[in-house]
């Protein structure tokens, strides 16, 4: 029997109940256990949060960006010496294998990369006679975070390090899927040295607490990841509220193009690991791969050999790399794509091994299922599965790749292997994608580079560079010296 974990809200630097005392529970998407009772944030609680983190901001922002930094720095520390336990509470929770969990390390780069890059700057210009004038970069205020549950410590790092670094002060909503990463966070912001109402966290459902801080009159800026729909809902409170600015990160029905002459091991290999990885539960998983006619059948047997090496699990266990689906939303979600699957394609291919027999146990494993010549109109090929389903479709020339991998409203991360260097260069130039991966496929990136979207995967770019940019605003100050001359 596992321990039931209770969780709380961090409000000013207090761990405290939800205001009306409401929880909800979550149940390991392995064992069917109940493994926590989470506390459901109110839209009195986000008041709370907000009002704490308004008046903490004067303070905050007005410090030197290494006094901002120290704390930054100390969670990073503690996010890597405790990351076997952040790892196993993503595991109980949204079925991620310990053994896949980079997130501490990822987490402890963004927050000692902020904890000493935040030195944001403006401009000068002596371009007006008679004038010094000069831009600022200034923190907005209160800024709110929603995170999704696929990688919920990647999250909360790569929104939470750039905009408190900047000088604003956050509420961070969690996912109600996967939120005790983040309650775990929320014990040791006092801890590091945060003072009270810097980093507020709170868990809760998108319809009550995301809603409203998305409709919040002092939220003046919101960071977003999740699906595309939530961007939808979310851009349409800010027009409905105070017009903040958004950022987001939304979903993805990522391409990858395999020519003749690619290197077939290595594409299949990767091609593999991109869908499969995290269960398919991945924005940039390459869920649609093109290959050139020729080499189809042989793509598909290295591909399925791959797959068939997973070993599928106990998620908390050092052998497996291919956990359950999230929750029993996710799951049926994932099987009524299959069955779309199976009616729509030519051929579907079960690359599941039978290391655990799904009929006799609780967990939410799904086996990983390949199919082929599937209708670019399939519901299948258009909408986000999120789940370890991949269509393998071929194509015969060039032009018609491209035209296929482009044709959908998302924009993620698109993929191509061949030798031919050209080649590569002209297709990644017209490829319509935020990312695109030459002879490598997602998860592959760089942290110092822009990640995100074309079209409906959303607006803006987050990296190490560039995501401190949306927590700032730019004011212009135009400064009379005297002399001849003025704004003409
Ligand atoms: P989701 O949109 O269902 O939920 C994300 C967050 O939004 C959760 O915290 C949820 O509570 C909240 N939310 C839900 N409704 C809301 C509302 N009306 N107002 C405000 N907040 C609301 O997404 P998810 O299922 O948690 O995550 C999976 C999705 O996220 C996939 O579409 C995936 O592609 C995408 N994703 C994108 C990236 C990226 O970097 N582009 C990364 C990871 C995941």
């Amino acid at each position: 029997m596992t321990e039931i974990l209770q969780t709380q809200l961090l409000i000013n630097n207090k761990l405290v109940p939800a205001s009306d005392g409401a929880t909800f529970d979550l149940y390991s998407p392995h064992t069917g256990e109940k493994v926590a009772k989470v506390a459901e944030a109110t839209r009195e609680d986000v008041d709370l949060a907000v009002d704490a983190a308004e008046a903490a901001f004067p303070a905050w922002s007005a410090m030197s960006p290494f006094e901002r930094g120290k704390p930054l720095k100390k969670l990073g520390e503690l996010v890597m010496s405790e990351k076997d336990e952040l790892a196993h509470l993503d595991a109980i929770t949204m079925g991620r294998p310990v053994t896949t969990f980079f997130d501490s390390f990822y987490a402890a780069t963004h927050f000692n990369y902020f904890a000493e890059a935040a030195y944001p700057q403006g401009h000068t210009s002596l371009n007006t006679p008679g004038f010094l004038n000069m831009s600022l970069r200034q923190p907005f205020g209160v800024v709110a975070i929603i995170i999704p549950w696929n990688a919920p410590l990647v999250f909360f790092s790569k929104k939470v390090a750039p905009a408190v670094a900047a000088g604003n002060c956050v509420v961070l909503k969690s996912s109600e899927k996967a939120p005790l990463t983040s309650w775990k966070l929320s014990q040791w912001i006092e801890k590091c040295g945060f003072p009270p109402g810097v980093i507020n966290v709170l868990s809760g459902h998108g319809r009550t607490s995301g809603d409203a801080l998305s409709m919040h009159m002092k939220v003046r800026a919101l960071s977003f990841t999740g699906s595309t729909r939530t961007g939808r809902a979310i851009q349409i409170a800010s027009a409905k509220s105070n017009l903040k600015k958004v950022v987001f990160e939304l979903g993805g029905k990522s391409p990858c193009i395999i020519f003749d002459d690619a290197d077939i091991e290595q594409a299949a290999k990767e091609t593999e690991n991109s869908i499969n990885w995290n269960s398919g539960q991945t924005c940039m998983a390459n869920s649609r791969i093109y290959v050139q006619e020729g080499i189809k059948d042989k793509f598909i047997e290295a591909f399925s050999t791959f797959a068939r090496q997973r070993k599928m699990g106990d998620p908390t266990s050092p052998e497996t790399n291919h956990g359950p689906q999230a929750d029993k939303v996710q799951h049926e979600a994932v099987l009524r794509f299959i069955d779309l699957g199976k009616k729509d394609a030519e051929k579907t291919i079960d690359t599941g091994n039978e290391s655990i027999k799904l009929g006799e146990s609780k967990s939410l494993l799904v086996h990983p299922v390949i199919f082929t010549n599937v209708p670019e109109d399939s519901r299948l090929t258009k909408e986000e599965v999120f789940g370890p389903v991949v269509i393998i479709n071929s194509f015969k020339e060039e032009s018609e790749a491209i035209a296929k991998a482009n044709d959908t409203e998302f924009g993620l991360y698109a993929a191509l292997y061949t030798k031919d260097l050209e080649r590569a260069l002209r297709v990644g130039k017209k490829l319509e994608s935020g990312m695109v991966g030459v002879n490598c496929t997602s998860p592959t990136g760089c942290w110092d580079l822009p990640f995100g979207g074309y079209k409906g995967s959303g607006t803006g770019r987050e990296s190490l560079l560039e995501s401190m940019d949306h927590f700032l605003e730019t004011k212009s100050l135009y400064v009379r010296v005297g002399g001849i001359g003025g704004i003409v």
